[in-house]
């Protein structure tokens, strides 16, 4: 049976991942183009002015106005639909663009909403500072403590929201546990998937009810557009979030969405690698830091919760060191690594949370967060892990370690 934008699950649905990931979604023009087709139009014309009328009453499946359907971004929600196991997926303009129509496709005054504290910078903004300001209340709560996700749920509760693994501090949370308490009131579970993409993590498979994505970090993976998408069941996309947003308009443009799609087909090649490039490196970090945080590794605590989670350790991790001014001597002595705030490209990028991406953010949140002053999160990319320890190496030994 075919969909709305002229898919035809009944095919699709049984392949295997590694065909999803290049084949899923593909709507072919008259032309029967092997690669996908960018559709940079706007509009759509019609033959006759009945089949205008029909698009607009629902009764024809064709497309009306690229603010509400578009053929490229149609093809790649529904290859990250197949890749995740979701029933329905809209792209959006940006990451924050897709955290942001999630909750407040479902957010009104008077409602409560429960957030991990340890949230992306401008995902911790929307907790402490827009949703309040519009009438929801938030309580912030230690993510990892389900005694807490207990404790702050309440019968008004209406959205859970939380980032696992948590950037920068690499926080698991446990998926099932929260979706269970969020249940129990109705509430629904959104998970924020950045870190771990469908690859490595399938918050659907284990409860959580909505999964939103910077599209921008893996998923692109070469660090070229901003992208973001929200998926899960037809009643939540097509009902709650589509009326938000095709009356508000955070979409994707069709050429944004064609790199991701056409990104997408490595996405497994890449995350792999990636995460294997990560362990080697963090496993000659572990031996010179103070510190360092990577899921993958048992020196993090947590390291059994995200294994059971997650099929490899992800390819971002944190790195400690005493204050800001040893972290930033460190930064200035790579060579080979850039000093960048993005992760998820092909380049090996490394930064300084407290001031650049959690720089907007209190002190005092930065703290409770776990950011300290001598945290830096290095994001690995698809060099030889020889050639990034061979960087990593003289610039510990230039700030003593
Ligand atoms: C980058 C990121 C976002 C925001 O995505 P943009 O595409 O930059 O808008 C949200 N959540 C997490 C976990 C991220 O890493």
């Amino acid at each position: 049976m075919k969909n709305k934008t002229g898919h035809d699950r009944s095919i699709t649905r049984t392949w295997r991942p590694a065909t999803q990931a290049v084949r899923g979604g593909t709507l072919r023009s008259e032309f029967g183009e092997t690669s996908e087709a960018m559709f940079l139009t706007s509009g759509y014309s019609y033959d006759v002015a009945e089949t205008a009328a029909a698009r607009f009453r629902g009764d024809d499946a064709g497309m009306t106005y690229s603010r509400l359907q578009n053929p490229t971004v149609a093809m790649l929600e529904e290859r990250l639909c197949l890749m995740e196991g979701a029933e329905a997926c809209r792209a959006q303009a940006s990451g924050m663009a897709a955290m942001t129509a999630t909750l407040l496709a479902q957010l009104s005054a008077g409602d409560h909403m429960v957030a991990a504290r340890a949230l992306f910078g401008s995902c911790r903004w929307l907790a402490d500072s827009l949703l309040p300001r519009l009438g929801v209340e938030v309580t912030v709560i230690d993510g990892r403590d389900l005694g807490a996700w207990e404790r702050a749920i309440r019968k008004d509760t209406k959205v859970c929201f939380l980032e696992t693994p948590a950037n920068p501090t690499l926080e698991i949370i446990d998926i099932p546990g929260v979706a269970e308490r969020a249940h129990a009131v109705g509430a629904r579970l959104v998970v924020d998937n950045a870190f771990a993409t469908p690859i490595l993590q399938r918050p659907l498979d284990m409860g959580a009810d909505v999964v939103a994505y910077s599209a921008t970090k893996m998923m692109d993976g070469q660090g070229r557009v901003l992208a973001g998408a929200v998926l899960g069941d037809e009643a939540f996309i097509n009902d709650v979030l589509l009326p938000f947003q095709r009356n508000t308009g955070p979409i994707l443009s069709p050429f944004n969405a064609w790199v991701v799609l056409k990104s997408l087909e490595t996405l497994s090649l890449r995350v792999h690698h990636q995460s294997a490039n990560a362990l080697k490196v963090a496993s000659f970090l572990d031996t010179r830091l103070p510190r360092l945080l990577y899921p993958g590794l048992t020196s993090h605590p947590q390291h059994d919760l995200a294994m059971q989670q997650m099929t490899a350790g992800g390819t971002i991790m944190a790195l400690f060191f005493d204050d800001r001014p040893q972290a930033h001597a460190f930064l200035d002595a790579l060579e080979l690594i850039d000093i960048s705030n993005n992760i998820g490209d092909s380049r090996t990028l490394c930064t300084h949370p407290a001031s650049t991406t959690h720089y907007g953010i209190s002190e005092e949140a930065r703290a409770d967060m776990g950011i300290t002053e001598g945290m830096l999160r290095m994001s690995i990319g698809l060099e030889d892990p020889e050639d990034l320890i061979e960087d990593l190496d003289p610039a510990l030994r230039t700030v003593g370690l």
